[in-house]
């Protein structure tokens, strides 16, 4: 294939969710086409892209069909075997770079990798038995946060250890095998970073955001966070020296925790688009997925500039998207849905951003006002 990809040539996007939506969307407004690769029916992604194959993520068949298909092949889904990822990377270019997934999909992996680079992260274990969680649990402390080390996401895959009752129950509960344990991070707050890398290595990033969890799930993004500019440099820094150091060709998602002390500590990597970067669709002129579709295509990376501050809120389960007629008649909200037939609990189905004034983001007090009809929880340390 030729570098840039040309207009009219098709990017495959391994994934079907909303992330591979809104890069296919991103891609279509560049002339491109994607083609997607899910199990699923009906998936978001495949609603507006130009063409599916609906089949498993490990089948050879599948996947050499798929790859064969496409002129270059990115992921929305990281959680794809090595055999898998290595079929495709043999027949197609594949960005990020496999190794990058391998690394992004291993929460062991990845803390030994952005710990190598010199950068601070919680302090962890590898846990494969229950000796080792015990000696882990012995050097950490409590509490302690024990993670399996693959197909976590939205707190799924990881138990909080108060204390030694807590060890056994957890052990047996957690699947699949190895764990990581980590040592808890008594943080202020929580941000992230989001880098687009270039083909030619030309980087840019994103301002950092501070982002919100509720039940484990993002309920709020921030942009830009309000916290100390020198929190914000080092943060920005630390992201981008990680991105260089998977020597990146796409977009990077570094989460982390600001501590106590003002010291930035990584928690966890994605090479793609994220959740914490919806809010750049409509605060920015090239937004998070635009960057990702030209990154992998090999076309020149706008710098990530912000024209407007913004909040992003998620719409969760079926009460949140319940209030859909009502976020489409309050001015100033602007709503996005994922087309997601059922609204289950704990279903991510769309968010909603509202724009600011650059410096006019409001406090915490004022949030509320801000989202309504929406209830966001947002606590001001
Ligand atoms: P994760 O799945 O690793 O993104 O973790 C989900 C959430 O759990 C994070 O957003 C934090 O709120 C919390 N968490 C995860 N790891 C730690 C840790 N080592 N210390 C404190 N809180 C954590």
């Amino acid at each position: 294939m030729i570098f840039p990809l040309p207009p009219n040539a098709t990017i495959g996007i391994v994934g079907g969710g909303q992330l591979g939506r809104m890069a296919a969307l991103a891609a279509a407004r560049l002339g491109y086409r994607c083609h997607i690769l899910t199990p699923e029916r009906d998936s978001p992604a495949e609603q507006v892209a130009a063409a599916v194959t609906h089949g498993d993520y490990e089948d050879p068949v599948v996947l050499r069909a798929f790859a064969e298909a496409v002129d270059v092949i990115t992921f929305e889904f990281e959680n794809i075997s090595a055999a898998g990822l290595e079929l495709l990377a043999a027949l197609r270019p594949v960005r990020p770079a496999p190794l990058v997934l391998r690394i992004s999909q291993d929460r062991l992996a990845e803390k030994k990798f952005v710990s190598r680079a010199g950068i601070a992260t919680a302090p962890f274990a590898s846990v494969e038995s229950f000796t080792e969680l015990r000696a882990g649990v012995a050097r950490l402390g409590f509490p302690a946060i024990l993670k399996t080390t693959r197909l976590g996401y939205d707190g799924k895959g990881q138990a909080l250890l108060r204390g030694p009752a807590d060890l056994e129950a957890a052990f047996a509960r957690l699947a699949p095998k190895p764990f990581v344990l980590e040592g808890f991070v008594d943080f202020s707050c929580e941000i992230s970073v989001i880098v687009a890398r270039g083909a030619d290595r030309a980087m840019t990033a994103f301002d950092v955001v501070q982002n919100h969890h509720r039940a484990h799930i993002l309920d709020l993004t921030l942009a830009p966070a309000p916290i100390a500019r020198a929190i914000a440099a080092d943060a920005t820094a630390t992201a981008r020296r990680i991105a260089e150091a998977l020597d990146l060709v796409g977009l990077l998602a570094v989460e982390m925790f600001v501590d106590r002390t003002g010291q930035v500590v990584v928690n966890e990597l994605a090479p793609r688009p994220h959740n914490s970067g919806h809010w750049t669709i409509d605060a920015c002129p090239a937004s998070q997925f635009e960057l990702h579709i030209r990154a992998i295509a090999g076309l020149p990376l706008p710098p990530a500039i912000r024209h407007s501050d913004a909040v992003m809120k998620n719409l969760v389960g079926p009460a949140e998207t319940a209030l859909w007629p009502a976020i489409l008649a309050t001015p100033g909200l602007i709503g996005h849905l994922y087309g997601k037939r059922e609204a289950r609990p704990g279903r991510k189905m769309g968010h909603v951003t509202r724009l600011f004034p650059k410096g006019g983001l409001p406090g915490a007090a004022d949030l509320a006002t801000a989202l309504f009809p929406l209830t966001a929880t947002f606590e001001r340390e």
